[in-house]
């Protein structure tokens, strides 16, 4: 009786190991798919990036839907890089890259699936991460609409509120001097938005009367206090009074943007004239120049979204206008239109 038990105790023991090893070995056959799946999003299936033809993606939409992919109007599928971009083989940045983009590099998207869109770039296929793209309509006109001086924990909200509402970005060449605990979450907000954080300097002086030191340090102070909010500092600057010289140039290092249409809106603090001449002025490739702190002018900024959708514009950052307009946009220039 006793030794019949602890035979089958040691039965049951040994049946316990083995299940244990075949249970491990299966979780571990299964392990680099899992992986892939949650790291990399979801793949579409049996879709052969190196053989796919426009037929073939039409023909395959139901799979696509099927592996989360919504597929775009073809209104809407033109994306262009802000950096540089890995275009690969399959939906996974493990995947062999097909090509690399750099600034202004161009593709339709075919699909997308909240990660990855599938792309053609002429008659290469391949998939690209959705961050690593701006979208935009390449049937309308592309415009910038940028504010300076802020932020303003008083009038700001009133610009982000009218872009959100619109589906609209803009550019903020911001003061250092601006930036404290009441208004970096506005900061904050513009990033979020997808708008463009510009170094206006830190305290708004005549930068073109000043020492490379003193220009340098003007726009550092201001650089460090943007990339402790949003973790970078900005690519692009703007002198104030548009006042420049080699030595400011330098001491930027990166693009300074002017404006092709200065709206006045400091002198005449009136809404319905800054609207009106938003609107009347407004060309493809345009830079405007406004400032967030006015309230004449943050009421105008939702009338302004409205009325330029309505004239088949859509107001991108200045970077991204440069991109879509297939301009360069390098250190040591000034640019006033793209
Ligand atoms: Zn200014």
């Amino acid at each position: 009786m006793v030794v019949t038990e602890k035979q089958e105790g040691k039965d049951m023991k040994k049946k316990t190991v083995i299940m244990i090893l075949v249970l491990t070995m299966s979780l571990l056959t299964a392990a680099p798919a899992l992986a892939a799946d949650s790291s990399e999003g979801a793949q579409t299936a049996g879709t052969d990036p190196q053989t796919s033809t426009e037929e073939q993606v039409g023909a395959s939409e139901q799979e696509a839907a099927d592996a989360g992919y919504k597929t775009y109007s073809k209104y809407i599928r033109g994306a262009v890089v802000t950096k540089t971009a890995t275009i690969y083989e399959k939906a996974t940045s493990r995947s062999a890259a097909v090509k690399k983009l750099k600034f202004g590099g161009k593709m339709v998207i075919l699909k997308g699936n909240g990660k990855w869109y599938k792309v053609r770039i002429k008659e290469l296929y391949g998939y690209v991460p959705q961050s690593k793209v701006v979208r935009y309509n390449k049937t309308k006109k592309h415009i910038a609409l940028t504010f300076d001086d802020g932020p303003s924990a008083v009038t700001t909200k009133t610009v982000l509120k009218a872009l959100k509402e619109n589906k609209c970005r803009a550019t903020f060449f911001v003061l250092g001097s601006c930036i404290n605990k009441n208004t970096k979450k506005i900061i904050k907000q513009e990033y979020e938005l997808g708008c463009e954080i510009g170094n206006h300097s830190y305290s708004h002086p005549k930068l073109s009367g000043m020492s490379l030191g003193a220009v340098k340090s003007q726009l550092s102070r201001t650089d460090r206090k943007v990339k402790a909010i949003i973790g970078k500092k900005p690519t692009v600057c703007r002198a104030p009074y548009g006042a420049y010289n080699k030595t400011v140039l330098k001491a930027m290092a990166r693009p300074n943007i002017f404006w092709s249409d200065d709206t006045l809106d400091w002198k005449h603090r009136n809404t319905s004239r800054l609207i009106r001449v938003v609107r009347s002025g407004a060309r493809d490739g345009d830079i405007v120049l406004m400032h967030d702190i006015h309230k004449t002018t943050t009421a105008a900024v939702n009338s302004i979204c409205k009325n330029l959708k309505k004239k088949k514009f859509e107001m991108v950052t200045v970077t991204e206008l440069a991109a879509i307009r297939g301009k360069t946009i390098s250190k040591g220039h000034t640019y006033n239109r793209f």
